[in-house]
Formats: C-alpha cells, sequence, structure tokens
C-alpha cells in the first residue's frame, strides 16, 4: 500500500491464495480416499490415444505404462505419435488460433480457473493416484504437485496475466495509447518433463492462456497422469485444437514441429542436453520461420547446501533429508551438493547418516514410505552407474545408504557420498537421484569456499545456505548471487510455491523465465503498440518553417 502512494498507482489486488495442502495423515478423509482411488485405478488399466483438434487418434503403435515400483503392474497402454501426427497438431493448431486467439482474456482465464475449482472439488483424486502409480509419488508429493501446483498455476496465472493486461502506457493530450498484448504469431511447442505432474500442466496451458495454441508432447514416462490432464481440459471446457497431446517419439515429433514456419516458441523443461540440442535445430530451421520463435527451458541444476560454522544443524539436517530425498531426488531443485565446515562436518555427517538409515524406501500405496522408485531402468542404471563410480573412486565414501534392487521396482536406497575432492563427479554432475555428496570445506577461508560453491558446476538453479548470524548471510546472499535462481536462507533448495517463490535458474540451467511468474507469461505475448490521433493535423508545414 506504501509503494503504491509512492508511485501514485492503484493498490496491486492480492493473488489468489494457494490450494490447501492436504495431510494425508492417518484416519484423514483423504487418506481413505486415495487408498481407495488407487486400488481401482491400479485394477483398470486403461488406452490413451493421442488428442489432436479434439479428436482421439489412436496410431496402433503401443507403449506400455507399468508402475515403477512394480514391474507387473501394467497401468494401461498409450498410442504413440510420429512425425505425420505432429504435422496433423500443428494444422490442428493453426485452425484453432482463429478462435482462440481472438477470445476474450476473462474467457480463456475462466477455462482455467474452472480446471482448477474442477481439482480442488474431485479430480484431486485422479490426479494424485495417476501421478503415484505412474510416476511413483507418495501421497504427499503428488499432494503439492499434481493437485496443489496445477490448481495453483490455473488460479494464479490468470491473475498475474491481468496485472500484465493492466500494465499500458500513457496517452498524451489529442492522443490514445494502449498496448495490444498479442498472442505469438503461431503456435507453441511445449515439452515436458516426467518429474512434475505441475510441470506438464504448467508448460502448454500458460501459453493457452495468453491466447496461444500448443502442440504438446509429454514425456513418455509421464503419459498416465498428463492424460488426466488432458480429459480435465476437456471438463473444463478448452476449446478443441488449443492444446494438442502428443505422447511418442520425441526426436519424431520434434522434427515434424520444428521445422514448421508457423514454430512461434518453445515452452520447455528437462535437461540441458535436449534444451541444447532442440535450440540447435530451431538455429537450423531460422530462415523457415516467419518470426523468431521464442525459447523458453528450465533445464538442468546441481543444487547446493551451504552450512556456516553459526548454522542450526538440526535444521540444516531435516533440510537435507528432505531436500535431497523427496521423490528420490528427481526434483531439478534437489539438494545435490553438501558444503559442510570442517569444523563441525565428522559430527553432520555422523548424524545425518543415522537419519538417512532411518528412511523407509517402497511403494507409494504404503504411507510409510519417504521414498520409492526412481522413473524407469534408463534413470536406475543412470544413477547406480554414478554410485559405483563413487565407490571404486579413492577420493569418495560411501557413508549411508549405496545399495539398490530392481528385481520388483527400481529401487536405490537414500545415499550419502562424502568427497575429499570438491570437483569429483559426484560433487559436480547431475545424478537425478537419491544421491547427496559432502565434502567439507576450509572454514578459515570463507571466500575460497563460496567461490568453489559459485565455479564447481555449468548449473544455477537452486541453492540453501543455514547461517545465524545476519552478516554471515548478507556476505553469503552477495557471494552467491549468480550461483541460484531460487536462493534459500535456512531452508532447503526444494519445495517453491507458485506466486510465493517463481521458480528458474540461469548459466546452464536455464533461461530463467521463472515459471508461475508474470516474467513467464510476458514471453507468450507479442506485443503490438496502438497510436490514435483524435484530432490530426491537416497542413504538414510546422510553425518553425514561418
Ligand atoms: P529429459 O530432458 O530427458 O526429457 C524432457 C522432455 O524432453 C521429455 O518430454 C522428453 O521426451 C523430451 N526429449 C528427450 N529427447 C528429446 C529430443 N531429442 N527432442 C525433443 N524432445 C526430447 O528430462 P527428464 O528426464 O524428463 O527430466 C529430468 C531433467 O529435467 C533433469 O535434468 C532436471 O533437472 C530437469 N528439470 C528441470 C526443471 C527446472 O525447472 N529447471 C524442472 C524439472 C526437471
Amino acid at each position: 500500500m506504501y509503494d503504491s502512494l509512492i508511485y501514485g498507482q492503484e493498490p496491486v489486488p492480492a493473488l489468489p491464495a494457494n490450494e490447501p495442502v492436504r495431510s494425508y495423515a492417518p484416519g484423514s478423509p483423504e487418506r481413505a480416499a486415495i487408498d481407495a482411488e488407487l486400488r481401482s485405478m491400479a485394477a483398470d488399466p486403461i488406452e490413451i490415444p493421442l488428442v489432436i483438434g479434439g479428436e482421439e487418434i489412436r496410431t496402433g503403435r503401443l507403449k506400455e505404462i507399468r508402475a515403477p515400483h512394480d514391474h507387473s503392474l501394467v497401468l494401461g497402454r498409450y498410442h504413440e505419435a510420429g512425425e505425420a501426427e505432429a504435422v496433423m497438431a500443428a494444422e490442428a493448431a493453426a485452425v484453432a488460433y482463429r478462435g482462440w486467439s481472438e477470445t476474450p482474456f476473462q474467457e480463456r482465464a475462466a477455462v482455467f480457473r474452472k480446471a482448477a475449482d474442477l481439482i480442488s472439488s474431485g479430480w484431486w483424486k485422479t490426479l494424485n493416484a495417476a501421478t503415484m502409480l505412474g510416476q511413483s509419488k507418495n501421497a504427499y508429493q503428488a499432494e503439492i504437485d499434481a493437485t496443489c501446483e496445477t490448481a495453483d498455476f490455473f488460479r494464479i496465472n490468470p491473475a498475474l496475466a491481468e496485472r500484465l493486461y493492466a500494465e499500458q502506457p500513457r496517452s498524451g493530450a489529442g492522443e490514445r495509447n494502449l498496448t495490444d498484448y498479442r498472442p505469438l504469431d503461431g503456435f507453441v511447442y511445449a515439452v515436458t518433463p516426467f518429474n512434475f505432474t505441475a510441470i506438464a500442466a504448467n508448460l502448454p496451458s500458460a501459453p493457452a492462456l495468453m491466447g496461444n495454441v500448443v502442440v504438446w508432447k509429454p514425456a513418455s514416462t509421464s503419459v498416465l497422469s498428463n492424460w488426466h490432464l488432458m480429459r480435465l481440459y476437456k471438463a473444463a471446457g478448452l476449446p478443441d485444437g488449443v492444446i494438442n497431446f502428443l505422447p511418442g517419439s520425441a526426436k519424431s515429433i520434434s522434427a515434424g514441429v520444428l521445422s514448421r514456419p508457423d514454430l512461434a516458441g518453445l515452452h520447455f523443461t528437462g535437461s540441458t542436453a535436449v534444451f541444447n540440442s532442440l535450440w540447435k535445430s530451431v538455429a537450423d530451421n531460422l530462415s523457415t520461420y516467419r518470426s523468431y520463435p521464442r525459447l523458453i527451458g528450465e533445464t538442468g541444476g546441481k543444487d547446493f547446501v551451504f552450512v556456516h560454522p553459526d548454522a542450526d544443524m538440526d535444521a540444516a539436517i531435516a533440510a537435507c533429508v528432505r531436500g535431497a530425498f523427496e521423490y528420490q531426488g528427481q526434483k531439478c531443485s534437489a539438494a545435490s551438493r553438501l558444503y559442510l565446515p570442517r569444523s563441525s562436518a565428522a559430527r553432520f555427517l555422523e548424524r545425518l547418516s543415522e537419519e538417512i538409515s532411518s528412511i523407509s524406501v517402497g511403494a507409494p500405496s504404503d504411507h510409510g514410505n519417504f521414498v520409492n522408485a526412481v522413473i524407469d531402468e534408463a534413470a536406475f542404471d543412470t544413477i547406480v552407474g554414478y554410485i559405483e563410480r563413487a565407490r571404486a573412486n579413492p577420493s569418495c565414501r560411501i557413508v549411508a545408504g549405496g545399495g539398490y534392487d530392481k528385481s520388483k521396482g527400481f529401487f536405490i536406497s537414500p545415499t550419502l557420498i562424502v568427497s575429499d575432492d570438491p570437483r569429483s563427479e559426484p560433487m559436480a554432475s547431475e545424478i537425478f537421484g537419491p544421491v547427496l555428496t559432502a565434502y567439507a570445506y576450509d572454514d578459515s577461508d570463507m571466500p575460497a569456499a563460496y567461490a568453489l560453491v559459485d565455479e564447481t558446476t555449468p548449473y544455477a538453479l537452486t541453492g540453501a545456505i543455514f547461517a545465524s548470524d545476519r552478516s554471515t548471510i548478507i556476505e553469503a546472499t552477495g557471494a552467491l548471487r549468480h550461483a541460484a535462481g531460487n536462493f534459500y536462507i535456512n531452508d532447503k533448495p526444494t519445495g517453491a510455491v507458485v506466486g510465493r517463490q517463481p521458480f528458474g535458474g540461469a548459466r546452464g540451467s536455464g533461461t530463467n523465465d521463472k515459471a508461475g511468474s508474470f516474467l513467464n507469461l510476458v514471453r507468450w505475448t507479442s506485443s503490438r503498440t496502438i497510436k490514435e490521433t483524435f484530432a490530426p493535423p491537416t497542413d504538414w508545414r510546422y510553425p518553425f518553417m514561418g
């Protein structure tokens, strides 16, 4: 209010409240409801089509969906799209563009606001159960993702867009000036990762909210929950062809989409290597495009927890356990490298190892399990490769976990490695699994310790510092200014909430167009400036010429 008075603006309306998080505590109604939903979904495998222009398309090229925590559990099958279907989807999007790009904003927003309310009033069970079974998330992780973050994107993005549309130029005497926030001049290609149902929701829906049409390629390991999002859009009244759903071969679909003249944007979240390859393909096709495609990508991370000698050890340990091992460390923001002061590292590691040893691992249907399975065999093998190379590395010791078993599901024990080399592979590479690596820094040289955090990896996504003294907090916040796009003080580096911690990183972690903020939404508009003169001059001669 005070700032508004200073700048002479209207007070900014408050953002909608975040979706309340259900606890799933024993005896709670949500616990009974989700258990029933899990049983019914697991007993009833479904067949998932593509959706192009509102039509369900079955290619006959079928892939099985199995639960990561139980290979014998078949949850369904999906039809795979290829290059031909990608072309069809881009054409269907172009047809839908005519109506959708002219649909008034409040009508577009109403679709997503309705989707949010449908989630709150019942769809939460479907989205959570599909995420638990298909992506192996426990009830709480599914709740904060598939239900809460998704509903938050659907409610808060419209409110942020209203603020953007309200941003208008001044009009002088005798004129009217206007910014017309047009959608992009073509379609948006949304490519989503497996690890968050909410990201799969946001990447197509944020451009669609701004009047764009979308060809959406979901990850092949999250097709089940992503299909239910498509059903939700239909139930919320999204017109046919605005979002087209294309599970299938990433390479063939990209080949069909990226060479089209009307590609106007790429909304990507996933690994840095894949984003780089998509960027290169766009660059190779540059002369084909009608306009310069917007390239928005949120990519990998190697996220740090830095513990200062004056930190609260209990808080830092709890943050390490949650930050590194929730959802099996398969969060771009997961704590992955830990910096401890040499003076107290031994005690910290001993206590952290004890906590890690108490974590139970297993299927998400057993609510006692904090850690579930990693997403698929390829991920399992990659993570195990990192663990085994660390075991063989003379600079590394595995002090907790280190076990794994893929006989029933892809289970990897939460693992703590200690490395004497601050640039060893597990300290520097994104592992994307339940593995945390610690290094004890020399606490008599803090500038060198901060430099190490800043320079060890190409990424700059999230990071956390634990410290008590305010001057230490100020010093670390300054020294690590470019090391993380989301910086946490005395908190874990995961768990960003829409409307409260806009999310994204720079350097090798992406274009930093903060999901869940107007900074992202503005990228899906191409503004037109309109000037109208009410009484235009009728003589071209200026007075000075007299
Ligand atoms: P991924 O890069 O393997 O896949 C992401 C998407 O790209 C999937 O839909 C996949 O099918 C598709 N893809 C793969 N190869 C492709 C190609 N050649 N052409 C076009 N598309 C292709 O990532 P993932 O395993 O799904 O997710 C894990 C990665 O995502 C990690 O690196 C993680 O850090 C990152 N991530 C980042 C954020 C963030 O906000 N920064 C959030 C979530 C995940």
